[in-house]
């Protein structure tokens, strides 16, 4: 593959580049005035984004601002903007991702476990917003993981910090649902790469216990991977979840008034499974059976009762 040579650095170099705090305070200072300003505004001044940074010593933030231009910042007209790599970069800070560790102690949301109907528990940690049910084994045994699990959805930071704990469950399960919707068509939220389907369904399932299955570790056999070619971001979910914005998962939903999020996962999840030479058929509550074929085509196998 060509990559670009020349005035971009790559990989680890990019990280010591970024590594100034006077090089940060550019970039934020011009997001400010450029960006967040709105579409229609000027380029910065040299004397705002100077006056912005608070540096002093003109020698010192003028080599800072000529190192970023051409890398994240662009002269434009008689002042700066941010390339899109500037503007990234400054996202990606707000996020907290790279920064900010908080962790959120478990709480009671009002929402309910789709195993046992008791009400679940949502905590923050790892930059995983973890929900749980007190009262039954949930959805998955790992060691990674609490008992109980239910759904565990990679979330920033700033998505918990910026609301309150209902309020991120929800975010957090809908921003999940178009995440593998988007993937199930076949391309990455993320760096828009070619995303692969892995169809894997435990063959072996034990339905007879109340626990997880000792062979795959689900509650459920029904369960997919998509991952990303090229980030390699990697999502393990219900196929129907994945398929929920097309026919026919989307028209059963919206004729049972399934809210999105949360209520939407729950709903797909109570559905029986079967799974019988490596296919998977979901009984849906209104009669019909819905397959899902290899590649994550999903089609109605006989009519609605
Ligand atoms: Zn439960
Ligand atoms: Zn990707």
């Amino acid at each position: 593959m060509d990559r670009p040579s020349g005035a971009s650095p790559s990989g680890a170099s990019v990280f010591a580049f970024l590594g100034n705090d006077v090089r940060l305070a550019i970039l934020d200072s011009l997001y400010e005035r450029t960006v967040e300003a709105g579409p229609m505004t000027d380029e910065a001044s040299y004397s705002t984004i100077r006056e912005d940074v608070g540096v002093d010593d003109s020698g010192r933030f003028n080599y800072h601002l000529d190192k970023l231009v051409g890398r994240f910042v662009t002269r434009h007209g008689d002042g700066y903007r941010l390339l899109e790599s500037g503007r990234t970069v400054v996202r990606i800070r707000r996020t907290g991702i790279l920064s900010s560790k908080p962790d959120v102690e478990p709480r009671s949301v009002d929402a309910a476990c789709y195993r046992c109907g008791s009400g679940v528990v949502v905590g923050y940690g790892h930059g995983h917003l973890l929900t749980r049910c007190p009262d039954c084994p949930g959805l998955l045994a790992h060691d990674m993981v609490p008992e109980g699990t239910l759904s565990a959805l990679s979330y920033p930071p700033s998505g918990i910090e910026s609301t309150d704990l209902e309020t991120a469950f929800h975010r957090a399960h809908r921003r999940g649902n178009h995440q593998v919707c988007m993937m199930s068509e076949g391309f990455c939220p993320c760096c828009a790469g070619d995303v692969t389907v892995t169809i894997d369904p435990c063959l072996d399932h034990d339905h007879a216990g109340e626990g997880v299955c000792n062979e795959c570790r689900l509650s459920h056999p029904g369960f997919v991977g998509l991952s990303c070619d090229v980030c390699g971001l990697l999502r393990m979910t219900h196929p129907l979840y994945a398929t929920a914005c097309r026919e026919p998962v989307a028209g059963i939903l919206a004729a049972r008034d399934v809210e999105p999020g949360w209520e939407r996962f729950a709903e797909l999840m109570r559905w029986p499974v079967t799974v019988a030479e490596g296919e998977i058929a979901f009984d849906a509550p209104d009669g019909s059976r819905i397959l899902v074929t290899d590649g994550l085509e999903v089609v109605r196998d006989g009519p609605p009762a």
